[in-house]
């Protein structure tokens, strides 16, 4: 499969390496000058599990790809989708498949704005990703990678890409409901990831706080108010369980946002518990933490300097 990753970051660097060890022609696009020219010059590294091993592969802006390709996997920041999907407009056919695997809310309808829907396939996924240096990245745990399309006509594409990603190691698994598993997956970063930033905590410190499940409670329920517009049934104890035992496997581990904030970059929060917010005030509901959650973050953002 001829593939492109664009945003190669921790993510899509993981992704791309598997790939591309899997004998894919892969190509990375990304903007950050020290990460390209380490790629160019050293090839991508990537350490998976324990396991490290480097592949040669091509990385370039999307301005200077001039390829078009079967499938694309988008893995900017949430903010950064849209300026993604223009930059890379040129490199599309009208047979590429988009694969959206970001955190956070909203971003099918970003697509729907540049791409066919028959083109489009959303999921998540429970790999988590880091980078070292540039060049240099690592990625653990087991996935999975749930996908859908997001028409049916975009079916046996999907069936598709999900054996490539089983066939690399990828554990890709087909979803027959993305919406509620983007919703849920929603519910794990607008807990973990706003109140370990605000706190300055890892989730296994949040969740020995008193305070863990009379807030998350609060958080989620808001959540699934939001969700409820979308016809997505979100139950508030399945979900706070579901989001506790998540905290239990992972432990004492910083999540992204708190990265974010520790690296002075800005955060997803608009994305998260801001959507549910803005939400809320267009359908009538009430979301007071989560609007005030990301009136918080974005204070922080500000007393850092970060834009
Ligand atoms: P990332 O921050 O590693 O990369 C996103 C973009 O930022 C890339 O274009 C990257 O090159 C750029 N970037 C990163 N560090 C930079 C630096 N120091 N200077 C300049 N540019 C830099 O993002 P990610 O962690 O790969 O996440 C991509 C998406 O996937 C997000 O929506 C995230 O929430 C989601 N996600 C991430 C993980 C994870 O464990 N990393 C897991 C599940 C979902």
């Amino acid at each position: 499969m001829k593939i492109a990753i664009a945003g190669s970051g921790a993510l899509g660097c993981g992704f791309g390496y598997m790939m591309k060890k899997g004998g894919h022609d892969v190509t990375l696009m990304d903007y950050w000058e020290d990460h390209i020219q380490a790629v160019q010059k050293n090839g991508l590294t990537v350490d998976v599990n324990g396991e490290t091993g480097n592949v040669q592969l091509p990385m370039d802006k999307p301005e200077n790809i001039e390829d078009t390709f079967d499938t694309v996997f988008i893995f900017t920041k949430s903010m950064g989708l849209r300026a993604m999907l223009e930059a890379i407009e040129h490199t599309l056919s009208n047979d590429t498949k988009i694969v959206c695997l970001l955190n956070g809310l909203g971003h099918a309808q970003t697509l729907a704005e540049y791409v066919l829907e028959e083109n489009v396939i959303m999921g998540t996924t429970v790999w988590t990703a880091g980078i070292d240096e540039p060049g240099i990245t690592h990625l653990m745990g087991q996935g999975p990678v749930e996908i859908q399309e997001a028409d049916p006509s975009g079916k046996e594409a999907t069936l598709e890409i999900v054996e490539m990603m089983q066939d690399v190691g990828l554990n890709g698994v087909y979803s027959d409901n993305v919406h509620f598993t983007t919703w849920r997956k929603a519910c794990v970063n607008g807990t973990m990831n706003a109140l370990c930033a605000l706190l300055d905590a890892n989730i296994q410190e949040l969740f020995e706080s008193s305070q863990s499940q009379s807030l998350i409670t609060k958080i989620i329920t808001e959540f699934s108010r939001a969700a409820e517009v979308e016809n997505v049934e979100l139950d508030i104890d399945e979900m706070v369980t579901y989001v506790t035992e998540i905290s239990e496997s992972v432990g004492a581990h910083y999540p992204s946002m708190h990265q974010d904030i520790t690296n002075h970059r800005p955060t997803e929060i608009d994305f998260l518990n801001g959507k549910v917010a803005e939400m809320s005030e267009e359908y009538g509901f009430d979301a007071e933490n989560c609007a005030l959650i990301t009136e918080l973050i974005h204070a922080k953002e500000d007393v850092l300097g970060i834009k």
